[in-house]
C-alpha cells in the first residue's frame, strides 16, 4: 500500500477541479489532483472518430460573467479556444421548417475538441489520473481525513475539496453532512442525456450552411450540432444529436441499436434532405449531463471547512457555473 500526504486533496479532474487548481499553483498548499478517468475535463469530453475530435458532452459556451470572459482570453489569443457560432437554426413543429434563431450570440467552442483546452490547464497542475477515491472517512481527534482509492493507495489530507457531480459526492460523503445540509442538497436534480454521434462521407458535397439546430419542440432531440464545423481541417462530416432531458431518462436503460436508430429517424425528420452518406453511428450515455436546480451559492463548506463540496451543480449554470464554483472555492482557500 503506498501512502501520501497532503493540505489538500481535490477530488476530480473536470473543469471545476482545474480551475480550482490552477488557482492554487501560486499557492503555499501541498495539494493534489486525482482523476478517476483516462482523460482531463470530465463532461467537457471528447472522443475521436476516424482521428477526428468529436465533442460528445460540452457543445459551446456563452460566457456572460465577466470573470468567465477575461480568464477565455488568454486561450483564445492561443487559438484553443475560438468563435464558433453567432446564431443557429431552429426547428418548429408546427411548419417542420428551421428558420434562423431571432437573437444572436456568442457560442465559443475548441477547434480541436473541448478536451484540448482542459488538457491544457492541466499540464502544469500535480493530477493522478485512473485513481478513484473510493471512501472516505475522518479522524475527528487528530483532524485528518484518510481516503481510499481503487489503486492501493492510502491518502491522507487535512482538507478535501470534492467536484464530482452531487450523487457521486454523496455516496462518499452522506454520512458527514448534517440533517440541514442533506435537504438543501436532496433538492438538486440533473438531467440525463443521450447523444448519437453521426459521421457521414465528405464526397464533393458542400457542408449544410448550418452550425447548430435547437430542436426543443421535438419529441425526441433538443439539439444538433455539426460538430465538424468546428474542427479547422475536417476529413469527415459529423453530427452530434442531443435527446431531449424527457426522452433521455425514459430511455436511458434501452439498447444501443435501438437508440441510434431513433436518433437516426429522428435527425431525418429535422433535416430530411441530408443526403450525405452515413459512414458510422455511435452512443454516448450521460446519466449525469447538466443540472437544473442548484444551490443557489457558489459552494457548500461542512466539517469545520474541512471538506468543500462543489461543482457546476451549486450554481446550475453549465461550464460557467462550474468555474465560478470553482473561483468561488479557489478564493475561499486563499483567503483562509
Ligand atoms: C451532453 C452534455 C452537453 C452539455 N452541453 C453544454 C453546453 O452546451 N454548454 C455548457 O455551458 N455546458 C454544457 N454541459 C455541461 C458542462 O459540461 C458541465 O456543466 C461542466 O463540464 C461540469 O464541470 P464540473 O467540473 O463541475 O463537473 P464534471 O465535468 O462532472 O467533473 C467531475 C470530475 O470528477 C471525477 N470524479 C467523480 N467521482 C470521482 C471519484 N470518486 N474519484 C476521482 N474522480 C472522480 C469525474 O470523472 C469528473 O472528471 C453539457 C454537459 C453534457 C453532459
Amino acid at each position: 500500500m503506498i501512502k501520501e500526504e497532503y493540505d489538500l486533496i481535490i477530488i476530480g479532474a473536470g473543469f471545476c477541479g482545474l480551475i480550482i487548481g490552477q488557482s492554487l499553483t501560486q499557492s503555499s498548499f501541498n495539494f493534489k489532483i486525482f482523476e478517476k478517468s483516462k482523460a482531463f475535463g470530465g463532461r467537457a469530453s471528447t472522443r475521436r472518430i476516424g482521428g477526428q475530435s468529436v465533442d460528445h458532452g460540452l457543445q459551446y459556451f456563452t460566457p456572460q460573467n465577466r470573470e468567465f470572459a477575461t480568464w477565455m482570453q488568454a486561450y483564445l489569443e492561443q487559438g484553443l479556444i475560438k468563435l464558433w457560432a453567432n446564431q443557429f437554426y431552429e426547428w418548429k413543429s408546427n411548419n417542420k421548417k428551421l428558420s434562423l434563431e431571432e437573437k444572436s450570440n456568442s457560442y465559443y467552442a475548441c477547434p480541436n475538441g473541448m478536451t484540448s483546452l482542459m488538457k491544457e490547464i492541466a499540464k502544469v497542475l500535480p493530477v493522478s489520473r485512473e485513481i478513484k477515491i473510493m471512501s472516505a472517512e475522518r479522524d475527528f481527534e487528530e483532524n485528518i481525513w484518510t481516503l481510499e482509492t481503487d489503486q492501493q493507495i492510502e491518502i491522507k489530507t487535512k482538507k478535501i475539496i470534492c467536484t464530482a457531480p452531487l450523487e457521486q459526492s454523496l455516496n462518499l460523503f452522506k454520512n458527514y453532512l448534517s440533517s440541514a445540509e442533506e435537504l438543501a442538497l436532496s433538492k438538486i436534480e440533473y438531467n440525463s442525456a443521450l447523444i448519437g454521434i453521426f459521421a457521414f462521407e465528405f464526397d464533393e458535397m458542400p457542408c449544410p450552411d448550418w452550425k447548430g439546430i435547437i430542436c426543443s419542440e421535438h419529441e425526441i432531440l433538443n439539439w444538433i450540432a455539426q460538430d465538424s464545423s468546428k474542427r479547422d481541417k475536417p476529413n469527415q462530416l459529423i453530427l452530434v444529436a442531443q435527446c431531449n432531458p424527457e426522452f433521455s431518462q425514459k430511455n436511458f436503460n434501452e439498447s444501443e441499436e435501438i437508440l441510434l436508430a431513433q436518433i437516426e429517424k429522428a435527425l431525418k425528420s429535422i433535416l430530411p434532405n441530408f443526403n450525405y452518406k452515413l459512414k458510422e453511428k455511435q452512443l454516448k450515455k450521460w446519466l449525469y449531463a447538466e443540472p437544473i436546480s442548484g444551490l443557489n451559492k457558489p459552494f457548500m463548506s461542512a466539517i469545520e471547512d474541512s471538506l468543500i463540496l462543489c461543482g457546476d451543480w451549486c450554481l446550475a449554470s453549465r461550464l460557467e457555473g462550474s468555474f465560478l464554483s470553482g473561483k468561488a472555492v479557489s478564493e475561499h482557500l486563499l483567503n483562509i
